[in-house]
């Protein structure tokens, strides 16, 4: 997806560097067995923030659970899921930042898409 590593930078810097995990500048401490849903899924996170768009985040919250969740080896069949309710899970706890860095960001690309578009 186009703008990908843009997405990533801002919320490694943004979302990351203020993480109970991360070592203060954005990089993650977590060793690859324990892992954090934002580094295994982060395209399919995008995908999931990119499909709506809503003054809501409950219905961002909609979109990971059905884009992200329903893939993670760590939600039950019954759409619980112990790592978030022990709060465990960086991606869900983080999840209202990521999406205001990832809305901020897409308006970005959105806008100098537009700038081009104006010059041709
Ligand atoms: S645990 Fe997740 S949110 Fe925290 S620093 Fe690592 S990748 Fe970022
Ligand atoms: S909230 Fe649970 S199911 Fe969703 S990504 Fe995190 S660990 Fe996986």
């Amino acid at each position: 997806m186009k703008g990908l590593e843009l997405y990533w930078e801002a919320v490694k810097y943004r979302v990351c560097s203020k993480c109970i995990d991360s070592d203060g500048h954005g990089t993650c401490r977590l060793r690859s067995e324990e892992g954090c849903g934002i580094t295994s899924y982060f395209p399919r996170i995008i995908e999931a923030i990119s499909s709506v768009q809503s003054p809501r985040l409950d219905v961002y919250v909609d979109a990971l659970r059905n884009t992200v969740c329903v893939r993670c080896k760590h939600q039950l069949p019954d759409g619980e899921c112990l790592t978030r309710r022990h709060l465990d899970c960086g991606l869900d706890r983080y999840f209202p930042m990521i999406v205001e860095v990832v809305e901020e960001v897409r308006l970005e690309l959105e806008s100098e898409k537009e700038g081009f578009g104006d010059q041709s």
